[in-house]
């Protein structure tokens, strides 16, 4: 059975592989297990194509940057741009925890300019509890996902604080690089805003705020902020 050490969530196929993506090629690269959860295939943003045909695109895409990265694939089928916030969403995120059992879950930022990433964000809050509860009894083992991060993403910038900073290498990057590739919106064939540049670009700086080559940082929910010590030394 397949266990996840990390799994991040993302409203549109490509959200979680282009802000999380370096921090999922860093655990790869150390060994770890990692999964991907697309909610909707983000099939409404492309200029000149149907969405149902770019829909197939996006679908063939995500399965190649998942084979990329070496990650477990979940594709969930909602509709760009109408993703609900219910407890039908929240349960079929539950049960993705629950079935690859992931430590660590990444998402949106509770803000953001497109309402389906805030929209996401809130969806897993609840999932993470469902997945937990022994009364939400499924086919599947209740599962509790212990640390929850945020990804900076340049969508969801209002009110993010880098909190969480992750020092990646540069052969996380060419793995993110190659991962990221997959998608035509990311080769820039899509919309005219240089994806891979600007998270790369944001790597280096994050590196250079924090000492280290590159670094990738995360927001953290606010219970997490609090932390128990026995000496303030
Ligand atoms: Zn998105």
């Amino acid at each position: 059975m397949f266990k996840a050490d990390v799994l991040s969530i993302g409203a549109h196929a490509g959200d979680a592989e282009i802000a999380s993506g370096i921090a999922l090629a860093n655990a790869v690269n150390s060994g770890k297990k990692v999964a991907i959860c697309h909610l909707t295939l983000g099939e409404k943003g492309h200029p000149n194509m149907s969405p149902q045909k770019y829909a197939e695109l996006k679908h063939e895409e995500a399965a190649a940057a998942a084979e990329t990265l070496g990650a477990q694939l979940y594709i969930l089928g909602y509709l760009d741009g109408e993703l609900p916030e219910n407890d039908d969403v929240k349960k079929a995120i539950a049960d993705v925890i629950r079935d690859c059992k992931p430590d660590v879950i990444i998402t949106h930022h509770a803000k953001s300019i497109h309402k389906d990433h805030a929209i996401c964000h809130r969806n897993v809050l609840d999932a993470i509890f469902y997945a937990a509860l022994k009364s939400f009894v499924t086919d599947r083992e209740p599962h509790f996902a212990r640390h929850l991060y945020f990804a900076e993403n340049w969508e969801d910038k209002e009110g993010f604080i880098p909190e969480i900073i992750l020092e990646v290498t540069n052969a996380d990057i060419e793995l993110w690089k190659r991962t990221a590739q997959c998608y035509s919106l990311f080769r820039g064939e899509v919309v005219n805003f240089p994806y891979i540049e600007y998270y790369e670009k944001l790597a280096r700086l994050r590196g250079i705020e924090n000492y280290v080559p590159y670094a990738v940082t995360f927001a953290v929910p606010p219970a997490a902020r609090k932390r128990r010590v026995t000496s303030l030394l």
